[in-house]
């Protein structure tokens, strides 16, 4: 019989290294699949001004490299190759990073959630200068100049309202002439005014060479277009968690994002963390507070003893309230 493990942690963003960081203090020496996409959204950010402990801020990359390799100072063994197929329906658990089967006694989701993006190219050439998907991270570095949301739910009227408390003018595109976003975000928005809403434009391109100048919109009704000045744009257009993996092995809710009682999921031993069960606060100091309780959790769940192999009891799904009901 293969060795079988006692945490595999799926997934490299703030999430699963501070799981691993736990996890490997407490001598359970995980194993971490963390995926061709190592380090999560992170990797995309540049200065990370918000996260405690750097005075003068850390670029996101380099966040991510010290986390890394904090994990490996403690043993963790970590793998950047992505998990192909996992099996929860016994125990020990399966997990198959290519080809390979890995047994492990639990495992640890920090898959995370990657931001929907518009895809155009001017786009994602300027993405991390002026292009973001985070109000919070890189608004600051636009203050006092015009921005642009691009979005008509919950996510971009609050990235709106937290972007005019800094910037000259907040300017929402929204491709209809109707918001999704609840009647409470909306009144705030409308109410606010700094805040102008571009009705019925949809994002042809961002303009500017090497930072943004301008987000040119078309307008759905007339197809006219138009420049609309900006240092920067937000889209918030959504996000999708990582999860297609899981499907049909735990609980998830209609969006896709695992539902978690604290850190665990349906399958007693697995647990998950960060932002593929946080449909609420989503930043990478959340996302690694999350994955310090899911390495307790789980370690505490190994330490009151299991035995193995048997067949798993998948939590019935209503006793599993998903934490982050809004
Ligand atoms: P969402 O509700 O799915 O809204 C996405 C918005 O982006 C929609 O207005 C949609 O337009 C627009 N959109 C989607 N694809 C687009 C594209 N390719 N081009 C242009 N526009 C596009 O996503 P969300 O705002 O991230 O919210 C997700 C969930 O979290 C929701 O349940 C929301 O209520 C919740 N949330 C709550 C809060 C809060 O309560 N404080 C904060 C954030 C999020 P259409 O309307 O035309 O489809």
């Amino acid at each position: 019989m293969k060795d079988v493990h006692d945490i595999i942690i799926i997934g490299g963003g703030p999430a699963g290294y501070t799981a691993a960081i736990y996890a490997a203090r407490a001598n359970l020496s995980p194993y971490v699949a963390e995926g061709f996409g190592a380090g999560g959204q992170l990797m995309l950010t540049t200065d990370v001004e918000n996260f405690p402990g750097f005075t003068d801020g850390i670029q996101g990359p380099e966040l991510m490299q010290h986390m890394r390799g904090q994990a490996e100072r403690f043993g963790a063994v970590l793998e950047s190759a992505d998990v192909s197929r996992v099996d929860f329906s016994s125990r020990p658990f399966s997990v198959w990073v290519d080809e390979e089967q890995h047994l492990a006694n639990s495992v640890i989701i920090s898959t995370g959630a990657s931001a929907r993006w518009l895809d155009l190219p001017s786009e994602t050439r300027l993405r991390g200068f002026g292009v973001s998907t985070c109000a919070t991270c890189d608004g600051f570095f636009f203050r006092d100049k015009p921005m642009v949301v691009v979005g008509g739910g919950d996510s971009a009227m609050e990235e709106a309202l937290f972007l005019a408390r800094m910037a000259s003018s907040v300017t929402i595109v929204h491709r209809r002439e109707e918001f999704r976003a609840s009647s409470i975000m909306v009144a705030r928005v409308l109410e606010n005014e700094k805040i102008k809403v571009r009705w019925n434009a949809v994002v042809e391109e961002v303009v500017g060479d090497e930072k943004v100048e301008a987000v040119r919109v078309r307008d759905t009704v007339t197809g006219e277009l138009e420049d609309i000045p900006a240092a920067a744009m937000f889209v918030a257009i959504g996000h999708d968690p990582n999860t297609s993996l899981f499907a049909g092995q735990i609980d998830l809710d209609e969006s896709g994002y695992v539902l978690t009682d604290g850190t665990r999921t349906s399958v007693e031993g697995v647990f998950a963390c960060g932002d593929v069960q946080d449909t609420i606060y989503k930043q990478a100091i959340t996302a690694a507070g999350s994955g310090c309780m899911a390495a307790m959790d789980a370690e505490r769940w190994l330490e009151a003893g299991i035995s193995s192999p048997e067949k798993v009891s998948a939590t019935p799904s209503a006793a599993v309230a998903p934490s982050t009901e809004r």
